[in-house]
């Protein structure tokens, strides 16, 4: 479309929702030089990401490993500090980093002139929507990155004030004794983790035979021995047949016969995408039952001036392919070659305990594709960091290629991993010849760091060549 038949309407890009998707898209488009709104329901901009998601997860998480790391000290307990944090108290450290990552990111759309225009935004005709306050738009180009939010079965009755999804489980005002919680996927399972990390007795029922099958098998392997070891009882290939909620727990009641009770209940079972109240009837745009739409390559819907990124198109259904999404998502109506962003290579980060992260193929996969390939591995507990820290569990396993030494994937537990994992990738996306696991061995890497299982997972697996 040229300028002058964008200037026909009230934006160049309006963009739906403000979550990671929704930003990046926003801001490609703003700094491109195009005139840019967005229309977001929630009190406050950030998405689920800020207010329900990444952010009051991974915030809870760190005051409670950090919190109940400090009581196990035996300095900490002489000084008397023995209680550990009540819901409440780890709820406002939460609220105030969420506060913070609303007043930067609201600066941004500020800095780059995108109005947010608050309510709820509707479809009207493919150029035009209508948002609950009144206003109705016109724009040349959409961007639909309204998220997703926790799937809800019918039956299940989550008005009980004991029956959580990962939305509400937030407001939880009082620390239970137990929990049980349904869905082991990734969210399931931190929540599980974070749980018992506050001594919690946990039950984590896995609908699937195994943890988070799509990662590396030994990964899948050790952080099932780790949470049983803290005490997380892990139920496989279970399915609820129905669930009470009473004033005294949640009972749950299984297919398999067997029956639990527990102060509460986590409901962590999929996912839905949000597009039920989207106006998508007065579009050619369907959504699947999930609530999700389909796209192409480039992040464009089945009318091209309309783009979707995020939770709403599905898998990965992360923050942080979201954001790269909505930046690709503006790129290409920009006309910019999107070619360099990498959308393929998308990392895992899973914030269990341990930490989980992996970037590029399995062994499972590798297996599969027939790739002659090698296994270097360094286990953390031969790292000096590693001694100085005590955060001795864990690993990190290189997988290359026997012949050309590629580096094909990078997978790693244990503290920090979700860090660790970036210098991996870093060389891994190396031009050929630069890509290869030689690269740990020629490097001089600061001593003493958690860097250096490069080098010992390199030196590993080089010695294992014949
Ligand atoms: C408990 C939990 C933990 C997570 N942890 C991680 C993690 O550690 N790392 C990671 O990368 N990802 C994590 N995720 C996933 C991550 O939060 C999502 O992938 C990400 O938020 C998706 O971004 P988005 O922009 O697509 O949507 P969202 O962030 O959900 O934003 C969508 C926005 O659109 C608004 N909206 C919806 N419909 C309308 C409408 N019609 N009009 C106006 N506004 C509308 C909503 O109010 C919302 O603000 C986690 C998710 C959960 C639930």
């Amino acid at each position: 479309m040229t300028e002058a038949e964008r200037s026909k309407f009230d934006y160049d890009l309006f963009v739906i929702g403000t979550g990671p998707g929704g930003e990046g898209a926003a801001m490609q488009a703003a700094k491109g030089g195009w005139r840019v709104g967005v229309a977001e329901r929630y009190r406050q901009i950030g998405g689920g990401c800020t207010h329900w998601g990444t952010i009051p997860s991974k915030a809870l998480r760190y005051a409670v490993t950090s919190t109940m790391k400090s009581l196990k000290n035996p300095v900490m307990r002489e000084l008397g500090f023995t209680v550990a944090p009540t819901m409440e108290q780890l709820g406002r450290g939460t609220q105030t980093i969420i506060g913070r990552q609303v007043s930067m990111r609201q600066s941004f759309y500020d800095r780059n002139n995108v109005p947010v225009h608050r309510g709820q935004a509707r479809f009207v005709d493919e150029h035009t929507i209508r948002v609950d306050n009144g206003e109705t738009i016109t724009a040349a180009h959409f961007v639909i990155s309204t998220g997703s939010r926790p799937y809800r079965p019918a039956g299940v009755d989550f008005s009980h004030p004991r029956i959580f999804d990962s939305d509400t489980i937030l407001d939880m005002k009082e620390r239970p004794s137990s929990i049980t919680v349904y869905g082991a996927g990734v969210i399931g399972t931190e929540y599980a983790s974070m749980f018992r990390n506050l001594g919690i007795k946990v039950n984590l029922i896995n609908t699937r035979a195994q943890l988070l099958e799509f990662l590396d098998d030994e990964i899948i392997d050790a952080l099932s021995y780790h949470l049983r070891d803290q005490g997380v009882i892990i139920r496989h290939n279970e399915h609820f047949d129905r669930i009470e909620g009473h004033s005294d727990g949640v009972v749950l009641y299984l297919k398999s016969g067997k029956v639990l009770k527990t102060d509460v209940f986590l409901w962590a079972n999929g996912r839905q995408g949000n597009t039920d109240d989207l106006g998508l009837q007065n579009l050619p745009i369907e959504a699947n039952n999930r609530g999700q739409i389909d796209v192409d390559e480039q992040f464009q819907t089945c009318l091209p001036h309309i783009y979707a990124v995020g939770d709403v198109i599905g898998i990965p259904s992360l923050a942080s392919a979201a954001y790269t999404q909505g930046r690709a998502a503006g790129m290409h109506m920009l006309g910019q070659c999107s070619g360099n962003l990498r959308l393929h290579d998308i990392p895992t980060g899973i914030y269990t305990s341990p930490e989980i992260s992996s970037v590029g193929a399995t062994e499972k996969e590798l297996t599969a594709q027939c790739v002659p390939y090698e296994v270097g591995q360094a286990q953390f507990r031969s790292l000096a960091r590693a001694q100085i820290t005590g955060e001795t569990v864990g690993m990190l396993k290189l997988l290359f290629h026997r012949e050309s030494k590629r580096i094909l994937g990078v997978h790693c537990f244990g503290a920090n991993a979700s860090e660790i994992v970036h210098i991996g990738q870093a060389i891994m996306n190396q031009p050929d010849e630069h890509n290869t696991i030689e690269y740990f061995i020629e490097t001089t890497f600061n001593y003493p760091t958690m860097a250096e299982a490069y080098r010992v997972a390199a030196l590993n697996g080089i010695n294992r060549l014949f």
